[in-house]
């Protein structure tokens, strides 16, 4: 059977094209490999898919953000969450972050697929696309079950390469450069990431409030603040995974990357001798371990006595001012060498994809392919913590979906 769209994966970025299609009288077909569309959204945000953010602009994809302010131009921030409150989605907002009424990622997948169940949209599950040709001005779609699919629009949405055990180990990318598209260098974001430090094995499992600076190659890059945590490898916490895209990319360049920890941001630099100073007078007749009493968690308080190389039954009177500068840089840049990431099984987002100069940011079409589109993680398009890569791949699925419409209605004019 022909169809008038074919969509190549069923993920947060498929559905929502299909869904959008699901409206108009447009034959379209659903290809997704796994033996159920939407896997990954039931584990987004913990279970709870935190799908958008009220802040929601495009400053917040970084250097994409000129592409992405002309996609939000078709298809406005507003534009998805109406889209998804008329699928029957109700909203609950955390600190900005939004999420379904219910906190569960079900709800969010049930609306989809409540929508699909129209005439005019056929799912086809354990179906592997491994060949995309286009003859005459019709998409052929090759399945590794030898089917054949046609149809006059396609919409590549296959995911990235993060989290492949829920069907995106980024093989669809070699399809994609089959056809003469330049696919950017694919590494792992929003991931833990694993360092060189003597600290690590006694806090493993501690939680500290913190801020965290790249640098790559002893050049600061960005810092986060939030949540720290301690591993046995590394390094976990928002604030590291919102880091580690960038140090990612400088690994896969070979550079030297390393993060400096402020373990007490609270308290300004020029504050700090005279906030330090005030706690020794206090203890001044206490072991230097009691000064950080109420400050840190005592393993952290040992953790950094031992770093300083001071015992932590020194008296804090008899501290020496070299031991005071010694202590004051452990709390205020404790850095680590940066080894590597977790990998693409522990990521929630691949950083690259099919490069932007590609992609027309108005419609999601190919520049190389007429009738060709691309949307969600496929796409070079990587975002923070917060929705804003469920939101990208909403909004572009949505546009990629609108483009189609458009093109289908001015051709029966
Ligand atoms: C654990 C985890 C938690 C996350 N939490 C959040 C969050 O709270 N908020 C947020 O904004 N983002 C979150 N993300 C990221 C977000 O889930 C993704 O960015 C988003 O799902 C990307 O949508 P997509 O449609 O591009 O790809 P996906 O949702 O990955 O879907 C791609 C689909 O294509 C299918 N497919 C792949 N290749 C083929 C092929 N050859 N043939 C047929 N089908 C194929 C796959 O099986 C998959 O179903 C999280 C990710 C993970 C892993």
């Amino acid at each position: 059977m022909n169809y008038d769209c074919i969509i190549i994966g069923g993920g947060a970025a498929g559905l929502a094209a299909a869904a959008y299609l699901s409206i108009y009288s447009i034959q379209v077909l659903l290809i997704e490999r796994l033996d159920r569309v939407g896997k990954k959204i039931l584990s987004t945000g913990n279970g709870r898919c935190n799908f958008s953010n009220r802040e929601m602009s495009a400053e917040n994809y970084g250097n994409k953000h000129e592409f992405i302010k002309k996609l939000f131009k078709t298809t406005s921030p507003s534009e998805v969450l109406d889209f998804l409150a008329s699928l029957g989605l109700m909203f609950r907002e955390e600190s900005g972050r939004l999420y379904p009424r219910t906190m569960a990622a079900s709800s969010v997948l049930d609306v989809f697929r409540n929508a699909l169940q129209k005439d005019n949209i056929h799912t086809m599950l354990q179906e592997k696309t491994v060949l995309i040709t286009n003859k005459n001005g019709l998409w052929q779609v090759k399945t590794e079950s030898k089917h054949e699919y046609i149809a006059k629009y396609l919409i590549v949405c296959t995911g990235g390469k993060a989290a492949p055990k829920m069907g995106t180990d980024g093989s669809a990318f070699n399809m994609i450069e089959n056809l003469g598209h330049c696919i950017t260098p694919i590494v792992p974001a929003l991931v833990q990431l694993r360092c060189n430090s003597s600290i690590l094995p006694s806090l493993r499992g501690l939680r500290i409030h913190a801020k965290v600076s790249l640098l790559v190659n002893k050049r600061y890059v960005n810092s986060e603040v939030g949540e720290l945590l301690f591993t046995d490898y590394g390094l976990s916490g928002i604030c590291v995974m919102q880091l580690s895209g960038n140090a990612a990319d400088a690994l896969r360049k070979k550079a030297a990357v390393s993060l400096q920890i402020d373990m007490l941001p609270e308290i300004p630099d020029s504050h700090m001798i005279s906030w330090f100073k005030d706690r020794l007078n206090s203890n001044s007749t206490n072991t230097v371990l009691s000064v950080f009493t109420g400050v840190f968690p005592r393993m952290l308080s040992q953790a950094i006595l031992h770093e300083a190389a001071i015992p932590c039954t020194k008296i804090a009177a008899a501290l020496t001012p070299l031991e005071v500068d010694a202590l004051l840089n452990q709390i205020k840049r404790y850095s680590l060498q940066v080894t590597g990431t977790q990998g693409f099984d522990s990521a929630q987002v691949s950083r690259g994809g099919v490069s932007l100069d590609e992609i027309d940011p108005y419609t999601m079409e190919s520049r190389l392919h007429p009738g060709l589109f691309f949307a969600g993680e496929d796409v070079d398009i990587d975002g923070p913590c917060g929705g804003y890569n469920l939101h990208f791949a909403f909004a572009s699925g949505l546009t990629a979906a609108k483009s189609i419409v458009l093109n289908q209605h001015s051709e029966e004019v």
